[in-house]
């Protein structure tokens, strides 16, 4: 019975979401729709922690609480800033008939939001690697892996500086690709979504989804400890970057390490993790290619 759960959950829950948002979008009411799907997700999630957890080890408090939150508030504020100015500089146009350029605009909907998965991913993919590759880059990303547990309440735990980078990257290759307003939000949506579910300490199998989508299962490989094997399962919503370019990790004959983290001495507040990547640059730990 509990095979069976852990296989109809990812989907399901995917499904749940983007249903409900598909009827608040078709009536007018797609902020509403989001937020009752987001904060419903994360409720149903933070559930089914405490019944169906993958890792009992993880169940504990971490101590990083209000810093996980605080990191999550910032970006989400952030986000609102950056959509606003945006749509006050009238960079995006609203429905899929405004579409630019090459873009598909005669497609259906979802085949639109398909096509914007695929190419928001080819941004997001190369803002994530390069993070893990490059050490003055790495800094910022430090804080998302110094968490030693995953559960949905880390899923934001970004410094806004990597927040920023990421959407750039992600923005900057749907801006090219001519991809109109509501696509993107589509996008933005799911990726909420899965970012939750790739997070969250809920025993989930996914099957052949994992050679499409960014699952629980592959990324809990990419929180790895030894930077040699977690350099891997870049992808935040598809994993099909990661298959083209090689970068895929998924052993079929163990389990990833319990034992998360990295290496780095990222500090314990909220104020010294805002300040840590700043502090790095000082000491002019800058340009050398991150060994791990
Ligand atoms: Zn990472």
């Amino acid at each position: 019975m509990r095979a069976i759960t852990a296989r109809l959950l990812w989907p399901g829950l995917l499904g749940l979401c983007i249903a409900g948002y598909w009827i608040g979008w078709q009536s007018g009411h797609a902020v509403l729709a989001f937020n009752l799907t987001y904060f419903g997700l994360a409720a149903v999630l933070l559930v089914l922690e405490r019944v169906l957890p993958y890792e009992q080890s993880w169940m504990p408090s971490d101590g990083q609480l209000f810093n996980d939150i605080a990191h999550t508030v910032l970006n989400k504020g952030l986000g609102q800033v950056i959509a606003a100015t945006v749509a006050i500089a009238g960079v995006s146009q609203a429905g899929p008939e405004a579409a630019s350029g090459w873009w598909p605009g005669h497609w259906p909907l979802w085949a639109q939001v398909s096509l914007a998965l695929v190419v928001a991913e080819f941004g997001l993919y190369w803002a994530h690697r390069t993070a893990h590759e490059f050490r003055a880059i790495w800094h910022w990303h430090a804080i998302h892996h110094s968490v030693t547990k995953l559960w949905i309440v880390n899923t934001g735990r970004f410094h806004f500086l990597d927040s920023l980078w990421k959407t750039g990257f992600a923005m900057a290759v749907a801006w090219v690709a001519g991809a109109p307003k509501d696509v993107i939000l589509w996008v933005l949506a799911i990726t909420t979504y899965i970012g939750f579910l790739t997070h969250c300490n809920v025993d989930m199998r996914c099957g052949p989804l994992n050679w499409v989508f960014s699952t629980p299962e592959l990324h809990r490989w990419h929180h790895n400890r030894d930077p040699i094997e977690g350099n891997c399962n870049y992808g935040e919503n598809l994993i099909i970057w990661d298959v083209l370019f090689g970068t895929r990790l998924l052993p079929s004959d163990r389990k990833p390490p319990v034992n998360i983290g990295c290496k780095d001495a990222v500090p314990e507040t909220f104020l010294g993790q805002l300040a840590y990547p700043f502090q790095a640059w000082a000491r002019r730990d800058f340009w050398a290619k991150k060994l791990g």
